[in-house]
């Protein structure tokens, strides 16, 4: 098969992060919808891995590891996806370990400042939403208090509730750029810069995380990334020429309802782009 024929989607979620779906029907719907070649990218967390690999294998469906690493860029948050790396490096396990113990503080400092206007429990109710107790995250705070009535959909808690300046935002420190990249390319993998148009950087801020993220040796930018598409593509192709990364194809998929575009259903890359998976096939 040619490689630009191939249906790659290197970034979606499970429940062992903010996910809907367990790792094996993850992996399931992938097969269904004619994915080729699957990472699974939970945020900051490999619990999901093994169960995901087991079920690729039994199916015929290519399968790399991945997770979705939480850094501090200038005051906002940025995400890097690291692919194909080997899940029992001791730095990249403890560094994870690290980021989610993070978010078990975050988590309490969130449901305090909701506490604060009178949104009592929020971290209780989190946590029924949480596939595993040990990752944390604003996507569960958003579904309880969507359940509670509070707003109508996640999208309208976090723009009320969940972004800065908003009651149930905390300000917090992520993972640096440095250490990600270094737990990244230790373990063997590769590592990818994941929807560079939803981050909240600045211009000025992206041209900075580019340069730096080269010159640490990153590899990679998904240019097609769930609802960065069009000409959103066309920019972040731009930026794959210039910096000669390699181009990564993500749905973000993070489930049914939820997710505007399924896994294996991205637009496809240009094709004068050369795709991330000639590196991993
Ligand atoms: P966290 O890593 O805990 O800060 O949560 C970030 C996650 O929240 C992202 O990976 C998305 O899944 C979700 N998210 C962020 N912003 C929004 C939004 N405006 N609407 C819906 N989900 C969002
Ligand atoms: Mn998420
Ligand atoms: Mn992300
Ligand atoms: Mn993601």
């Amino acid at each position: 098969m040619h490689m630009s024929t191939i249906n790659a989607d290197l970034h979606c979620h499970s429940t062992a992060s903010d996910g809907l779906l367990s790792p094996a029907a993850v992996v399931e719907r992938a097969h269904a919808n004619g994915v080729d070649l699957l990472a699974l990218t939970d945020h900051d967390e490999l619990a999901g891995l093994e169960e995901a690999r087991a079920t690729a294998q039994a199916l015929g469906l290519r399968f790399v590891n991945g997770a979705e690493f939480s850094v501090s860029w200038l005051d906002q948050t940025v995400h890097i996806v690291g692919l194909a790396f080997d899940s029992a490096s001791p730095a990249l396990v403890e560094g994870l370990h690290q980021i989610r113990q993070g978010r078990d503080t975050r988590a309490q400092r969130m449901s305090d400042g909701l506490a604060q206007i009178g949104i009592r429990g929020a971290l209780e109710g989190a946590l029924k939403y949480a596939g595993n107790p040990a990752l944390i995250s604003r996507s569960h705070f958003a579904r309880h208090l969507v359940s509670i009535g509070v707003a109508r959909d996640v999208g309208n808690v976090f723009e009320h509730y969940l972004v800065r300046g908003k009651p149930g935002f905390v300000e917090h420190e992520w993972a640096s750029l440095e250490d990600v990249l270094g737990w990244i390319h230790g373990a063997g993998g590769i590592a990818v810069i994941a929807h560079p148009g939803r981050t909240r950087v600045d211009k000025a801020g992206m041209t900075k995380l580019f340069e730096r993220f080269k010159d640490l040796g990153g590899e990679a930018i998904e240019v097609v990334s769930g609802v960065q598409m069009g000409a959103d593509a066309l920019e972040y192709a731009r930026v794959a020429r210039r910096y000669g990364f390699l181009a990564s194809r993500a749905s973000d998929f993070h489930g049914p309802g939820e997710s505007v575009v399924d896994i294996g259903r991205s637009e496809i890359l240009p094709p004068d782009l050369t795709p991330v998976w000639e590196r991993l096939v």
